[in-house]
């Protein structure tokens, strides 16, 4: 194995450059829980933790699954991670709870499969908003449609499908059967990581299994004692295989909420985007203005109304997000003000002559 099969790049390369080699080793994070990180390179793999000045250093980008890491060894198996090199792309959710935190579950993504089920659970506003997340994340998306087995009219299903993809690759396929398996790998390139990206039981787990077979048995099991002393079996995230290439099948993926720009709506409802450009004024909300070119499209019909209305909702929601964010940062800033006017008090305090 070389660093390039964990998928090093001059782009990562050109980041390490300025470390000293003989103490640094570039590393990447196969499998992270919490702030352990098991992470793998040319020279062994690691149980690493984080550099302390990295953890009160607020500025500071933490590693996620999928990241290149900057690695001080200091034993066979146990390491120190010194830095996070930038990433070409990286997928974000809400953090959990009350905090509208953003929050890196996965990166250096090369190519997202955005996978529906052509089941019952078929869905094409869904893919909208899967085409809208990975429209911010800088991967590239394929989107591939399962369980065509189950689709009595396949060709109808992806004709509707083409309609909101744009030029991205659309692949029918069936993990159970194994039709379009091959279009699948084709997409997978020695050195490149890809994800799924998909709601619960459309398939992802299953495509994986294809693709990982036996190689995740042999590898991806790592079994651990827990902080009980009790086994666990946990896997790792990130799955190098056999033919090349890298899954990346992390629960964080799984269900991602949507967190992104008002611009990745863009780049995916251009269709909309462009309308709005002739609409008589600058600030129309395509609801009741006169002279509103996307209401025109919706009556006559070249604008399809359900379209219509996922872009509204999507946009309503990262509007929300957005007005979130900045709240985050308001307090954020009024917690550190109050946090140099206390400092500022207390060093006029004790130097008041200095003031
Ligand atoms: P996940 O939640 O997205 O990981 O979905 P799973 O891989 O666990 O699959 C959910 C269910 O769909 C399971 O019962 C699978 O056997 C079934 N399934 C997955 N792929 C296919 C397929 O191509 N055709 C059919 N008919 N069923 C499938
Ligand atoms: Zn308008």
């Amino acid at each position: 194995m070389t660093i390039f099969d964990l998928g090093w790049t001059p782009f990562f390369e050109a980041a390490f450059s300025t470390h000293d080699t003989d103490v640094f080793t570039p590393a990447r994070i196969f499998r992270q829980d919490r702030q352990r990180y098991l992470a793998v390179s040319e020279i062994g793999t690691f149980n690493a933790t984080l550099l302390g000045r990295l953890l009160h250093d607020e500025s500071a980008v933490l590693p996620a699954v999928g990241d290149w890491v900057v690695l001080q060894a200091f034993d066979a198996d146990q390491a120190v991670i010194h830095e996070t090199l930038p990433r070409f792309s990286e997928f974000a959710r809400k953090e959990v709870g009350q905090k509208t935190r953003r929050q890196v579950v996965a990166a250096n993504i090369n190519t997202v499969f955005l996978v529906s089920g052509l089941d019952n659970d078929f869905n094409i506003r869904r893919i909208e908003r899967y085409l809208v997340q990975a429209a911010g994340s800088g991967a590239k998306p394929v989107i591939l449609l399962n369980k065509m087995d189950m689709c009595a009219d396949l060709a109808g299903c992806i004709s509707e499908v083409q309609r909101v993809a744009g030029d991205y690759p659309i692949i029918p396929l069936s993990a159970i059967e194994g039709d379009g398996i091959d279009q699948l790998k084709a997409h997978i390139k020695p050195g490149e990581t890809v994800a799924f990206l998909g709601s619960s039981g459309v398939g992802k787990s299953s495509l994986v299994n294809r693709l990982v077979g036996d190689a995740y048995l042999k590898t991806g099991a790592v079994r651990e004692d827990d902080s009980r002393g009790r086994h666990t079996t946990s896997h790792r995230e990130l799955v190098l295989l056999d033919a090349g290439g890298l899954v990346m099948d992390t629960p964080g993926m799984r269900e991602l909420q949507l967190w992104g720009e008002e611009e990745d709506l863009q780049a995916v409802f251009s269709d909309i985007e462009e309308l709005a450009q002739n609409c008589k004024f600058r600030d129309c909300l395509h609801d009741t203005e006169p002279g509103c070119s996307v209401q025109e499209a919706l009556e006559t019909g070249t604008l399809d109304a359900d379209r219509f209305a996922s872009y509204a909702k999507l946009k309503k929601e990262l509007a929300y997000l957005d007005r979130r964010k900045d709240e985050a940062s308001i307090m954020k800033a009024r917690k550190k003000d109050k946090e140099l006017g206390k400092l500022y008090k207390s060093v006029q305090k004790n130097n008041p002559k200095r003031f």
